[in-house]
Formats: C-alpha cells, structure tokens, sequence
C-alpha cells in the first residue's frame, strides 16, 4: 500500500509526521519525494547502502548535419531552442525532453543527450525497537527547475509488500501531483488556522481530482480554532489524527530526533492510524 502525506504548504509538520509514521508501523519503507528540500533523513539517519544518478534527455545538435531550417525552434513548446545563422542554441532549464525536436529534425541532425538533474539514494534505518525501515530520497541538483522526473524516479524505489510512506513536497502544483498519483490513500496534514483551512481546501480539490481516498490529520489541534474541524465535518472528510501543541515534541524536533524514539507509546497511535486507514478503504 502507498500513503503519501501531503500539505497545501510547508511548515505544518508533514515530514516529521511522515517519519514518526514511518518508525511506527510494521514493514514500512519512507520515500522522501520533497526533492528539492528532502530533510526526512536528518530525523531518519538512514545509512546509505546505494546512489543512482537521474537524468532527462537533452537534444545535442549536431552542426555538421544541421541547415539551420529552424524547424526545431518552431516546434518547440518550451522555447527551449533557438535557431541563430550558423548555431543552434539548448536551454537545458527550459528543455522537458520531450524529443519532438528530434522527431520533426528534417536533417536528422539531433540525436538524445542527457541533462544530470540529480540523484536518487537508497539505504536502511536501523531501529532498537521496532522494524527497519526501508528509505529512498531524490536530492535534486541545486538550481535544477525539472523536479517531477525526479521524484518519478524515486518512487520507482517502492517495495512491493511494504507500507510506503510517500513525503510529498509542499503545494499543490505538479511535483506534488506526481508524487500523490498511483497512490492508495492520502493523509493531508493542516493546521487549525485560516490559513491552514485555506491551503487544505486547495490540498482536498487536488485529491478529490485524481480520486485518491484521503483522511485528515490536525497537527498543533489544541492551538487556532475550530475552522478546520467545522470543514472536515461539512465535507464529510475524516480527520483521522490530532497531535496537540507539545513543548517536549517541539524540544524533539529541534534536536532531529523523532519523537516516537523519546515517546515510544507515540508509537501506537501511529499503528492506531494504520489501522483508521485500512478501515478507510475497506468498501
Ligand atoms: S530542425 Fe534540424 S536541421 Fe532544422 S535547425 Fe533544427 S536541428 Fe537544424
Ligand atoms: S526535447 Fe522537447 S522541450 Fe526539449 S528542446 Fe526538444 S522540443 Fe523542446
């Protein structure tokens, strides 16, 4: 089964709900599909066992065949490519690889290169108490605009049999509708604020859209105010976890330390939350 945990923003504690989560249940794996900020292992210290360089496809133009028809600039979507008197110019930032250049090149003048856009980690987090945890990360190169192949990529570290947590990026563009399609269940962790209700109705018609069966969890519940719950009441959607304001879990999370490791009966109500999940999809 995949759970991707999700949030319409950043800073509501998706990550360290997502690990916690993770460190709790039976046979999981953690994917940390935030490619451009992954930070599940500094609370998950996983050691690194394999690294796997990911690239896209970039046009390489070869001058000697070209005619300079311009063909390819025109086709391009992107405007990835420009067409000069004696040059034909890439915009590696700009290109998707999508090869439609070097399907229309006339001059067959365009074979496949590729473009690095970062790497993909895989290793284990070993635990004292309860199962180790199988983990994969996308690290993206710094400045690289492309994340969604990337995270493609990570997910296809996936384990058949296992319960994989899917760490989505913040938002609710395209890096994060990668990484929520194909899953099973989706958990959208909010805040009880205004604003937390405003980005989780955002999160809610992205999930509604690709008719993924979700659940919601209310992180810091006993601060703000009774928007979020009033929502999900209406909506009909099930609010399957409430984590209250804690000095000693905020302490936790400073130090990168998981809280389920000072708290172990933390723990339970992780695998209590499995189980609300399963329930969930039961038809
Ligand atoms: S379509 Fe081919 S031949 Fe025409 S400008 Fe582009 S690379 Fe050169
Ligand atoms: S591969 Fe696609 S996006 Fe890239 S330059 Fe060619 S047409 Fe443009």
């Amino acid at each position: 089964m995949i759970i991707t945990i999700a949030s319409g923003k950043g800073g509501t504690g998706k990550t360290t709900i997502a690990t916690n989560f993770a460190l709790s249940i039976p046979d999981a794996q953690y994917i940390d599909c935030d490619v451009e900020e992954p930070n599940g292992n500094l609370f998950l210290n996983a050691e690194i066992v394999e690294r796997l360089a990911v690239g896209t496809p970039l046009p390489q133009v070869d001058l000697e065949q070209c005619t300079f028809c311009g063909d390819c600039a025109k086709a391009c979507e992107f405007n990835a490519l420009a067409v000069l008197k004696k040059k034909v110019l890439v915009f590696p930032e700009l290109c998707h690889g999508c090869g439609v250049c070097r399907y229309i090149c006339p001059a067959k003048a365009i074979s496949e290169g590729e473009k690095r856009i970062g790497i993909v980690e895989t290793g284990i987090v070993h635990q004292i108490q309860g199962d180790d945890v199988a983990f994969a990360q996308g690290v993206l190169n710094v400045g690289e605009p492309m994340s969604p192949p990337l995270i493609k990529r990570v997910k296809q570290c996936a384990l058949a049999g296992k319960t994989v947590i899917l760490d989505a990026p913040p938002g609710t563009s395209c890096p994060v509708i990668q990484t929520l399609n194909g899953s099973d269940f989706c958990l959208l962790v909010t805040e009880p604020t205004p604003f937390g209700l405003n980005d989780l109705e955002l999160a809610v018609g992205v999930v509604r859209l690709l008719e993924i069966p979700f659940g919601v969890i209310i992180n810091r519940c006993d601060s703000g105010d009774q928007s979020v719950v009033s929502y999900c009441r209406a909506e009909g959607i099930p609010i399957l976890m409430e984590l209250p304001l804690n000095r000693d879990l905020a302490f936790a999370y400073s130090k990168g330390i998981p809280f389920v490791a000072e708290y172990p009966e933390a723990r339970e109500q992780f695998r209590h939350l499995l189980w609300a999940i399963h329930k969930e999809l039961k038809p």
